[in-house]
Protein backbone atom coordinates (compact mmCIF):
# COMPACT_ATOMS: atom_id res chain seq x y z
CA UNK A 1 0.00 0.00 0.00
CA UNK A 2 1.77 3.47 -1.29
CA UNK A 3 1.53 6.16 1.18
CA UNK A 4 0.42 9.34 -0.06
CA UNK A 5 4.11 11.06 -0.11
CA UNK A 6 4.27 14.90 -0.36
CA UNK A 7 4.29 16.63 -3.19
CA UNK A 8 8.23 18.12 -3.44
CA UNK A 9 8.58 20.80 -5.53
CA UNK A 10 11.95 22.95 -6.15
CA UNK A 11 12.63 26.48 -6.64
CA UNK A 12 15.44 27.04 -8.22
CA UNK A 13 16.84 30.98 -7.73
CA UNK A 14 18.99 32.92 -9.88
CA UNK A 15 21.41 35.21 -7.73
CA UNK A 16 20.27 38.39 -6.78
CA UNK A 17 17.76 39.54 -3.74
CA UNK A 18 15.59 41.08 -6.86
CA UNK A 19 15.48 37.35 -7.95
CA UNK A 20 15.17 36.05 -4.44
CA UNK A 21 12.34 37.96 -3.00
CA UNK A 22 9.76 36.70 -5.96
CA UNK A 23 10.52 33.82 -5.53
CA UNK A 24 10.72 33.46 -1.71
CA UNK A 25 6.94 34.44 -2.29
CA UNK A 26 5.77 31.79 -4.50
CA UNK A 27 7.08 29.41 -2.26
CA UNK A 28 5.78 30.85 0.59
CA UNK A 29 1.92 30.26 -1.28
CA UNK A 30 2.31 27.22 -2.60
CA UNK A 31 2.93 26.17 0.95
CA UNK A 32 0.41 28.16 2.81
CA UNK A 33 -2.10 27.81 0.05
CA UNK A 34 -1.55 24.65 -1.30
CA UNK A 35 0.57 22.26 1.55
CA UNK A 36 3.19 21.63 -1.42
CA UNK A 37 6.28 20.79 0.50
CA UNK A 38 9.18 23.40 -1.01
CA UNK A 39 12.69 23.41 -1.21
CA UNK A 40 14.00 26.39 -2.01
CA UNK A 41 17.24 26.11 -3.76
CA UNK A 42 20.04 28.95 -4.06
CA UNK A 43 23.77 29.28 -5.79
CA UNK A 44 26.31 30.89 -3.86
CA UNK A 45 29.13 33.19 -5.12
CA UNK A 46 27.62 35.87 -6.94
CA UNK A 47 25.24 37.36 -4.26
CA UNK A 48 25.61 39.22 -0.76
CA UNK A 49 25.36 35.77 1.67
CA UNK A 50 23.85 38.07 4.68
CA UNK A 51 21.15 39.71 2.25
CA UNK A 52 20.23 36.23 0.82
CA UNK A 53 20.02 34.98 4.64
CA UNK A 54 17.96 37.91 5.24
CA UNK A 55 15.81 37.29 2.71
CA UNK A 56 14.75 33.63 3.53
CA UNK A 57 14.64 34.48 6.95
CA UNK A 58 10.99 35.27 6.26
CA UNK A 59 10.53 31.73 4.98
CA UNK A 60 8.08 29.63 7.04
CA UNK A 61 9.57 27.16 8.43
CA UNK A 62 8.18 24.33 6.55
CA UNK A 63 9.64 25.28 3.43
CA UNK A 64 13.07 24.12 3.09
CA UNK A 65 16.19 25.39 1.59
CA UNK A 66 19.67 24.35 -0.10
CA UNK A 67 22.53 26.81 -0.80
CA UNK A 68 24.52 24.74 -3.82
CA UNK A 69 28.41 24.54 -3.39
CA UNK A 70 30.37 27.19 -4.91
CA UNK A 71 31.77 26.82 -8.60
CA UNK A 72 34.68 28.40 -9.87
CA UNK A 73 34.30 31.08 -12.79
CA UNK A 74 37.85 31.90 -12.25
CA UNK A 75 38.57 31.28 -15.72
CA UNK A 76 36.07 34.00 -17.28
CA UNK A 77 36.85 37.55 -17.53
CA UNK A 78 35.03 39.85 -15.65
CA UNK A 79 34.25 41.97 -18.19
CA UNK A 80 31.69 38.95 -20.26
CA UNK A 81 29.28 40.83 -18.20
CA UNK A 82 26.88 40.28 -15.30
CA UNK A 83 24.33 37.89 -17.61
CA UNK A 84 26.66 35.83 -18.69
CA UNK A 85 28.51 35.21 -15.71
CA UNK A 86 24.72 34.45 -14.31
CA UNK A 87 24.12 31.91 -16.91
CA UNK A 88 27.48 30.23 -16.63
CA UNK A 89 27.12 30.05 -12.67
CA UNK A 90 23.80 28.24 -13.45
CA UNK A 91 25.65 26.14 -16.17
CA UNK A 92 28.20 25.06 -13.70
CA UNK A 93 25.79 24.61 -10.58
CA UNK A 94 23.79 21.75 -12.14
CA UNK A 95 25.51 18.55 -11.22
CA UNK A 96 25.36 19.85 -7.30
CA UNK A 97 21.10 20.74 -8.49
CA UNK A 98 21.06 16.97 -9.73
CA UNK A 99 22.74 16.05 -6.60
CA UNK A 100 20.02 17.64 -4.40
CA UNK A 101 17.07 16.73 -6.79
CA UNK A 102 18.11 12.89 -6.81
CA UNK A 103 19.17 12.93 -2.94
CA UNK A 104 15.68 14.59 -1.76
CA UNK A 105 15.15 12.98 1.34
CA UNK A 106 11.32 13.78 1.15
CA UNK A 107 10.45 11.96 -1.92
CA UNK A 108 10.26 12.24 -5.56
CA UNK A 109 10.42 15.90 -7.09
CA UNK A 110 7.56 16.44 -9.00
CA UNK A 111 8.29 19.91 -10.21
CA UNK A 112 11.30 22.33 -10.70
CA UNK A 113 10.54 25.43 -11.28
CA UNK A 114 13.74 27.86 -11.99
CA UNK A 115 13.74 31.65 -12.84
CA UNK A 116 14.78 33.32 -15.82
CA UNK A 117 18.56 32.68 -15.39
CA UNK A 118 18.02 28.94 -14.48
CA UNK A 119 16.33 27.54 -18.16
CA UNK A 120 19.85 25.31 -18.78
CA UNK A 121 18.22 22.83 -15.70
CA UNK A 122 15.12 22.28 -17.67
CA UNK A 123 16.56 19.25 -19.26
CA UNK A 124 17.04 17.79 -15.63
CA UNK A 125 13.64 18.03 -14.49
CA UNK A 126 12.50 16.52 -17.82
CA UNK A 127 15.45 13.22 -17.17
CA UNK A 128 14.26 12.89 -13.62
CA UNK A 129 10.51 12.71 -15.01
CA UNK A 130 9.83 16.27 -13.18
CA UNK A 131 7.65 18.95 -14.48
CA UNK A 132 9.75 22.13 -15.93
CA UNK A 133 8.75 25.21 -15.27
CA UNK A 134 10.04 28.85 -15.58
CA UNK A 135 9.02 31.38 -13.01
CA UNK A 136 9.64 34.66 -14.63
CA UNK A 137 10.35 37.17 -11.80
CA UNK A 138 9.40 40.14 -14.29
CA UNK A 139 6.48 40.81 -17.27
CA UNK A 140 4.69 39.08 -19.76
CA UNK A 141 6.77 41.61 -22.29
CA UNK A 142 10.24 39.80 -21.01
CA UNK A 143 9.29 36.58 -22.23
CA UNK A 144 7.86 38.31 -25.62
CA UNK A 145 11.26 39.70 -26.32
CA UNK A 146 12.84 36.46 -25.62
CA UNK A 147 9.94 34.64 -27.74
CA UNK A 148 10.82 36.86 -30.65
CA UNK A 149 14.09 36.37 -30.54
CA UNK A 150 14.36 32.72 -31.18
CA UNK A 151 11.80 33.82 -33.85
CA UNK A 152 14.21 35.78 -35.55
CA UNK A 153 17.08 33.81 -35.43
CA UNK A 154 15.85 29.69 -36.21
CA UNK A 155 18.53 27.96 -35.44
CA UNK A 156 21.27 30.16 -37.23
CA UNK A 157 24.93 29.57 -35.22
CA UNK A 158 25.83 32.45 -33.00
CA UNK A 159 27.98 34.42 -35.67
CA UNK A 160 24.47 34.89 -37.54
CA UNK A 161 22.58 36.45 -35.13
CA UNK A 162 20.51 39.68 -36.56
CA UNK A 163 19.74 42.77 -34.21
CA UNK A 164 16.35 42.96 -33.21
CA UNK A 165 13.76 45.71 -35.45
CA UNK A 166 13.79 48.92 -34.09
CA UNK A 167 10.89 49.96 -33.15
CA UNK A 168 10.30 46.61 -32.24
CA UNK A 169 6.28 46.25 -31.58
CA UNK A 170 5.53 43.45 -29.15
CA UNK A 171 2.38 41.47 -29.87
CA UNK A 172 -0.18 42.99 -27.06
CA UNK A 173 2.41 45.17 -25.39
CA UNK A 174 4.49 48.22 -26.09
CA UNK A 175 6.32 49.20 -28.84
CA UNK A 176 9.65 49.27 -28.00
CA UNK A 177 12.43 51.32 -29.31
CA UNK A 178 16.13 50.52 -29.86
CA UNK A 179 16.92 52.38 -26.24
CA UNK A 180 14.22 50.46 -24.59
CA UNK A 181 15.71 46.71 -25.19
CA UNK A 182 16.40 45.11 -22.15
CA UNK A 183 20.25 45.22 -21.45
CA UNK A 184 21.84 42.42 -23.37
CA UNK A 185 19.10 42.50 -26.23
CA UNK A 186 20.28 45.62 -27.82
CA UNK A 187 23.68 44.39 -29.53
CA UNK A 188 24.28 41.12 -30.92
CA UNK A 189 27.93 41.12 -30.83
CA UNK A 190 27.64 41.48 -26.89
CA UNK A 191 28.59 37.66 -25.34
CA UNK A 192 25.08 37.69 -23.80
CA UNK A 193 23.22 37.75 -26.32
CA UNK A 194 24.43 34.58 -27.37
CA UNK A 195 23.22 32.44 -24.03
CA UNK A 196 19.57 34.70 -24.22
CA UNK A 197 19.20 33.14 -27.69
CA UNK A 198 20.54 29.59 -26.18
CA UNK A 199 17.72 30.30 -23.04
CA UNK A 200 14.80 31.00 -25.28
CA UNK A 201 15.43 27.92 -27.59
CA UNK A 202 14.45 26.12 -24.36
CA UNK A 203 11.42 27.72 -23.50
CA UNK A 204 9.29 25.09 -26.07
CA UNK A 205 10.30 22.16 -24.42
CA UNK A 206 9.16 24.06 -20.63
CA UNK A 207 5.91 22.25 -19.18
CA UNK A 208 4.70 26.29 -18.87
CA UNK A 209 5.64 29.79 -16.98
CA UNK A 210 4.64 31.53 -14.40
CA UNK A 211 5.27 35.45 -14.61
CA UNK A 212 4.60 37.75 -11.70
CA UNK A 213 2.27 39.72 -13.36
CA UNK A 214 -1.59 40.11 -13.35
CA UNK A 215 -3.97 39.46 -16.27
CA UNK A 216 -5.11 43.27 -15.55
CA UNK A 217 -1.56 44.67 -15.56
CA UNK A 218 -1.05 43.44 -19.48
CA UNK A 219 -4.19 42.56 -20.20
CA UNK A 220 -3.82 41.74 -24.21
CA UNK A 221 -0.22 40.32 -23.53
CA UNK A 222 -2.13 37.81 -21.25
CA UNK A 223 -4.78 37.07 -24.19
CA UNK A 224 -1.73 36.73 -26.40
CA UNK A 225 -0.24 34.02 -24.67
CA UNK A 226 -3.63 32.24 -23.64
CA UNK A 227 -4.01 31.82 -27.40
CA UNK A 228 -0.52 30.87 -28.14
CA UNK A 229 -1.20 28.14 -25.45
CA UNK A 230 -4.09 27.23 -27.13
CA UNK A 231 -3.10 26.56 -30.50
CA UNK A 232 0.45 24.61 -29.16
CA UNK A 233 2.55 27.71 -30.27
CA UNK A 234 4.32 28.11 -27.12
CA UNK A 235 3.81 26.38 -23.59
CA UNK A 236 1.19 28.20 -21.37
CA UNK A 237 2.20 30.98 -19.64
CA UNK A 238 0.13 31.69 -15.98
CA UNK A 239 -0.04 35.00 -14.37
CA UNK A 240 0.15 34.62 -10.90
CA UNK A 241 1.37 37.99 -9.50
CA UNK A 242 1.53 40.33 -7.69
CA UNK A 243 3.75 39.10 -5.52
CA UNK A 244 4.92 41.44 -3.07
CA UNK A 245 6.84 41.01 0.04
CA UNK A 246 5.02 41.14 3.18
CA UNK A 247 6.96 43.39 5.23
CA UNK A 248 9.31 41.64 8.07
CA UNK A 249 8.53 43.06 11.37
CA UNK A 250 11.72 43.47 12.92
CA UNK A 251 12.81 47.34 11.31
CA UNK A 252 15.74 48.63 12.09
CA UNK A 253 15.99 51.58 13.94
CA UNK A 254 16.83 53.81 10.54
CA UNK A 255 13.97 52.15 8.94
CA UNK A 256 11.38 53.37 11.36
CA UNK A 257 12.65 56.50 11.27
CA UNK A 258 11.01 56.72 7.69
CA UNK A 259 7.94 55.78 8.78
CA UNK A 260 7.51 58.04 11.98
CA UNK A 261 8.21 61.10 9.64
CA UNK A 262 5.80 60.15 7.14
CA UNK A 263 3.06 60.19 10.27
CA UNK A 264 3.86 63.31 10.95
CA UNK A 265 3.51 64.55 6.61
CA UNK A 266 0.27 65.35 5.77
CA UNK A 267 -2.14 62.67 3.67
CA UNK A 268 -0.93 62.56 -0.34
CA UNK A 269 1.50 64.67 0.14
CA UNK A 270 5.18 62.94 -0.08
CA UNK A 271 7.26 62.07 -3.12
CA UNK A 272 8.94 58.99 -3.00
CA UNK A 273 12.09 58.63 -4.22
CA UNK A 274 14.38 55.73 -5.03
CA UNK A 275 16.36 53.44 -7.51
CA UNK A 276 16.52 50.09 -6.15
CA UNK A 277 19.05 47.90 -5.04
CA UNK A 278 21.40 48.67 -7.67
CA UNK A 279 20.52 51.88 -9.20
CA UNK A 280 23.38 54.68 -9.17
CA UNK A 281 23.15 58.39 -10.42
CA UNK A 282 26.06 60.37 -11.52
CA UNK A 283 26.81 63.28 -9.15
CA UNK A 284 25.86 65.55 -11.54
CA UNK A 285 22.28 64.06 -11.80
CA UNK A 286 22.38 63.85 -8.26
CA UNK A 287 22.86 67.40 -7.64
CA UNK A 288 20.28 67.90 -10.64
CA UNK A 289 17.38 65.50 -8.72
CA UNK A 290 18.54 67.82 -5.51
CA UNK A 291 17.77 70.64 -7.52
CA UNK A 292 14.53 69.13 -9.12
CA UNK A 293 13.40 68.15 -5.90
CA UNK A 294 14.10 71.77 -4.03
CA UNK A 295 12.46 73.54 -6.91
CA UNK A 296 8.78 71.80 -7.08
CA UNK A 297 8.23 72.94 -3.81
CA UNK A 298 6.82 69.26 -2.64
CA UNK A 299 7.95 67.34 0.33
CA UNK A 300 10.15 64.09 -0.61
CA UNK A 301 11.60 61.05 1.05
CA UNK A 302 14.56 60.18 -1.00
CA UNK A 303 16.60 57.04 -0.66
CA UNK A 304 20.42 58.38 -1.69
CA UNK A 305 22.75 55.91 -2.95
CA UNK A 306 26.16 56.53 -3.84
CA UNK A 307 26.93 58.39 -7.22
CA UNK A 308 28.40 56.61 -9.45
CA UNK A 309 31.73 57.59 -10.54
CA UNK A 310 32.40 55.74 -13.90
CA UNK A 311 29.10 56.38 -15.19
CA UNK A 312 27.76 52.84 -14.61
CA UNK A 313 24.52 53.59 -13.51
CA UNK A 314 24.54 49.56 -11.95
CA UNK A 315 26.81 49.75 -8.81
CA UNK A 316 25.45 46.41 -6.46
CA UNK A 317 28.78 46.66 -4.59
CA UNK A 318 26.94 49.23 -2.15
CA UNK A 319 25.26 47.38 0.44
CA UNK A 320 23.97 49.16 2.91
CA UNK A 321 26.29 48.83 5.89
CA UNK A 322 28.63 48.17 3.38
CA UNK A 323 31.33 51.00 3.73
CA UNK A 324 32.00 54.24 5.28
CA UNK A 325 31.06 56.08 2.64
CA UNK A 326 27.82 58.88 3.42
CA UNK A 327 26.12 59.05 0.41
CA UNK A 328 24.59 61.92 1.75
CA UNK A 329 27.85 63.96 2.04
CA UNK A 330 28.01 63.99 -2.28
CA UNK A 331 24.41 66.52 -1.90
CA UNK A 332 24.42 69.45 -2.54
CA UNK A 333 26.11 72.22 -0.20
CA UNK A 334 23.12 73.77 1.71
CA UNK A 335 20.70 70.82 0.35
CA UNK A 336 19.34 69.41 3.41
CA UNK A 337 19.21 72.53 5.51
CA UNK A 338 17.41 74.48 2.97
CA UNK A 339 14.77 71.27 2.87
CA UNK A 340 14.94 70.48 6.39
CA UNK A 341 11.44 69.63 7.32
CA UNK A 342 9.32 69.07 4.11
CA UNK A 343 12.03 66.59 3.06
CA UNK A 344 13.82 63.53 4.37
CA UNK A 345 16.76 62.19 2.65
CA UNK A 346 18.01 58.57 4.32
CA UNK A 347 21.48 57.10 3.17
CA UNK A 348 20.90 53.45 1.29
CA UNK A 349 17.54 52.26 2.37
CA UNK A 350 13.93 52.65 3.48
CA UNK A 351 11.52 50.01 4.65
CA UNK A 352 10.08 50.68 0.54
CA UNK A 353 6.89 48.26 0.84
CA UNK A 354 5.55 50.33 4.09
CA UNK A 355 6.68 53.70 2.53
CA UNK A 356 4.53 52.64 -0.31
CA UNK A 357 1.21 51.72 1.64
CA UNK A 358 1.50 54.81 3.88
CA UNK A 359 -1.35 57.34 3.41
CA UNK A 360 1.26 60.31 3.21
CA UNK A 361 2.69 58.95 0.42
CA UNK A 362 1.74 60.60 -3.14
CA UNK A 363 4.17 59.13 -5.69
CA UNK A 364 6.80 57.31 -6.14
CA UNK A 365 9.55 58.62 -8.16
CA UNK A 366 11.25 55.01 -9.75
CA UNK A 367 14.15 53.24 -11.39
CA UNK A 368 11.23 50.67 -12.20
CA UNK A 369 12.40 47.64 -11.44
CA UNK A 370 9.88 44.71 -11.30
CA UNK A 371 9.23 44.35 -8.01
CA UNK A 372 9.26 48.24 -6.81
CA UNK A 373 6.78 48.36 -9.88
CA UNK A 374 4.57 45.78 -8.25
CA UNK A 375 4.46 47.13 -5.17
CA UNK A 376 3.93 50.93 -6.16
CA UNK A 377 1.08 48.65 -8.52
CA UNK A 378 -0.18 47.41 -5.35
CA UNK A 379 -0.19 50.36 -3.20
CA UNK A 380 -2.10 52.43 -5.77
CA UNK A 381 0.58 54.93 -6.16
CA UNK A 382 1.21 56.90 -10.17
CA UNK A 383 5.29 56.52 -10.83
CA UNK A 384 7.34 59.02 -12.19
CA UNK A 385 9.85 56.66 -14.59
CA UNK A 386 13.50 56.88 -14.42
CA UNK A 387 14.40 53.59 -15.77
CA UNK A 388 18.54 53.13 -15.58
CA UNK A 389 19.93 49.80 -16.51
CA UNK A 390 18.86 45.83 -17.10
CA UNK A 391 14.97 45.70 -18.36
CA UNK A 392 13.31 48.95 -16.17
CA UNK A 393 13.54 50.67 -19.90
CA UNK A 394 11.04 48.46 -21.27
CA UNK A 395 8.98 48.30 -17.90
CA UNK A 396 8.74 51.78 -18.01
CA UNK A 397 7.08 51.51 -21.32
CA UNK A 398 4.71 48.99 -19.80
CA UNK A 399 4.21 51.55 -17.30
CA UNK A 400 3.25 54.62 -19.17
CA UNK A 401 2.70 53.12 -22.72
CA UNK A 402 0.59 50.25 -21.54
CA UNK A 403 -1.27 50.76 -18.56
CA UNK A 404 -1.03 54.13 -17.92
CA UNK A 405 0.50 54.31 -14.36
CA UNK A 406 3.45 56.64 -14.79
CA UNK A 407 4.34 59.45 -16.43
CA UNK A 408 8.37 59.15 -17.77
CA UNK A 409 10.10 62.44 -18.65
CA UNK A 410 11.58 62.36 -21.47
CA UNK A 411 15.55 62.50 -21.04
CA UNK A 412 14.82 60.35 -18.37
CA UNK A 413 13.03 57.24 -20.68
CA UNK A 414 15.39 58.41 -23.40
CA UNK A 415 18.82 57.88 -24.52
CA UNK A 416 20.63 58.61 -20.99
CA UNK A 417 21.23 62.46 -21.15
CA UNK A 418 20.86 64.37 -18.06
CA UNK A 419 17.39 65.23 -16.71
CA UNK A 420 17.50 68.93 -15.97
CA UNK A 421 15.73 69.92 -12.52
CA UNK A 422 13.18 72.29 -14.50
CA UNK A 423 11.98 68.79 -16.14
CA UNK A 424 12.24 66.97 -12.56
CA UNK A 425 9.95 69.24 -11.13
CA UNK A 426 7.74 69.94 -13.99
CA UNK A 427 6.92 66.26 -14.23
CA UNK A 428 6.30 65.85 -10.35
CA UNK A 429 4.26 68.68 -10.48
CA UNK A 430 2.05 67.17 -13.41
CA UNK A 431 1.74 64.07 -11.91
CA UNK A 432 0.42 65.28 -8.31
CA UNK A 433 -1.62 68.31 -9.66
CA UNK A 434 -1.68 68.43 -13.20
CA UNK A 435 -4.28 67.14 -15.77
CA UNK A 436 -2.52 64.50 -17.35
CA UNK A 437 -1.20 63.89 -14.28
CA UNK A 438 -5.36 63.25 -13.25
CA UNK A 439 -5.43 60.55 -15.46
CA UNK A 440 -2.47 58.66 -14.16
CA UNK A 441 -3.69 58.86 -10.34
CA UNK A 442 -6.84 57.74 -11.45
CA UNK A 443 -5.56 54.57 -13.57
CA UNK A 444 -2.94 53.98 -10.51
CA UNK A 445 -6.30 53.83 -7.95
CA UNK A 446 -7.91 51.49 -10.51
CA UNK A 447 -4.93 48.99 -10.50
CA UNK A 448 -4.71 48.57 -7.10
CA UNK A 449 -8.29 47.31 -7.17
CA UNK A 450 -7.18 45.11 -9.90
CA UNK A 451 -3.86 43.97 -7.87
CA UNK A 452 -5.99 43.29 -4.64
CA UNK A 453 -8.78 41.59 -6.87
CA UNK A 454 -6.03 39.02 -8.29
CA UNK A 455 -5.21 37.72 -5.28
CA UNK A 456 -8.59 37.53 -3.67
CA UNK A 457 -10.47 34.01 -3.19
CA UNK A 458 -11.50 34.02 -6.47
CA UNK A 459 -8.97 36.07 -8.15
CA UNK A 460 -6.88 35.58 -11.15
CA UNK A 461 -3.97 35.18 -9.96
CA UNK A 462 -4.50 32.76 -7.79
CA UNK A 463 -6.61 30.81 -9.89
CA UNK A 464 -3.98 30.13 -12.24
CA UNK A 465 -1.60 28.78 -9.35
CA UNK A 466 -4.14 26.55 -8.08
CA UNK A 467 -4.44 25.76 -11.97
CA UNK A 468 -0.32 24.90 -12.09
CA UNK A 469 -0.45 22.88 -8.46
CA UNK A 470 -3.67 20.84 -9.89
CA UNK A 471 -1.33 19.89 -13.06
CA UNK A 472 1.69 18.65 -11.00
CA UNK A 473 -0.65 16.94 -8.88
CA UNK A 474 -1.78 15.12 -11.62
CA UNK A 475 1.38 14.22 -13.41
CA UNK A 476 2.66 12.73 -10.23
CA UNK A 477 -0.13 10.72 -9.71
CA UNK A 478 -0.06 9.42 -13.40
CA UNK A 479 3.70 8.85 -13.14
CA UNK A 480 3.33 6.55 -9.75
CA UNK A 481 0.55 4.66 -11.17
CA UNK A 482 2.73 3.83 -14.22
CA UNK A 483 5.55 2.76 -12.11
CA UNK A 484 3.42 0.86 -9.91
CA UNK A 485 1.80 -1.46 -13.25
N1 LIG B 1 13.97 48.01 -1.57
C1 LIG B 1 13.68 48.46 -0.29
N2 LIG B 1 14.27 49.62 0.14
C2 LIG B 1 15.10 50.36 -0.63
C3 LIG B 1 15.38 49.90 -1.94
C4 LIG B 1 14.79 48.73 -2.38
O1 LIG B 1 12.92 47.84 0.44
O2 LIG B 1 15.56 51.38 -0.16
C5 LIG B 1 13.35 46.76 -2.06
C6 LIG B 1 12.13 47.07 -2.89
O3 LIG B 1 10.99 47.18 -2.08
C7 LIG B 1 12.09 45.88 -3.84
C8 LIG B 1 13.53 45.48 -4.00
O4 LIG B 1 14.22 46.06 -2.89
O5 LIG B 1 11.36 44.82 -3.28
C9 LIG B 1 14.15 46.01 -5.28
O6 LIG B 1 13.72 45.25 -6.36
P1 LIG B 1 13.46 45.88 -7.79
O7 LIG B 1 13.09 44.75 -8.70
O8 LIG B 1 12.51 46.99 -7.72
O9 LIG B 1 14.80 46.55 -8.22
P2 LIG B 1 16.34 46.11 -8.23
O10 LIG B 1 16.88 46.54 -6.94
O11 LIG B 1 16.38 44.63 -8.44
O12 LIG B 1 16.84 46.90 -9.35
Amino acid sequence: EEQPSQQQVMLFASPGAGHLIPVVELARRLTTKHGLAVTVVTLAGMSDPATDAAVLSSLPATVATSVLPAVSLDDLSPDIGFGTLMFELVRRSLPHLRAVMEGGGGGEVTALVCDFFGTAALPLAAELGAQGYVFFPNSFAMISIMRHIVELHGDAAAGEYRDLPDPLPLPGGPVLRHADLPDGFRDRKDPVYAYLVEEARRYGRADGFLVNSFEELETAMAETFKRDAEDGAFPPVYPVGPFVRSSSSGEEADESACLEWLDLQPEGSVLYVSFGTGGALSVEQTAELAAGLEMSGHRFLWVVRMPSLDGNPYALGTIPGDDDDDPLAWLPEGFLERTRGRGLAVAAWAPQVRVLAHPATAAFVSHCGWNSTLESVAAGVPMVAWPLYAEQKMNAAILTEVTGVALCPAAACGDDGLVTREEIAAALSELVEGEKGGAVRHRAGELRQAAARAWSPEGSSRRALGEVVGKWRAASSASKQENST
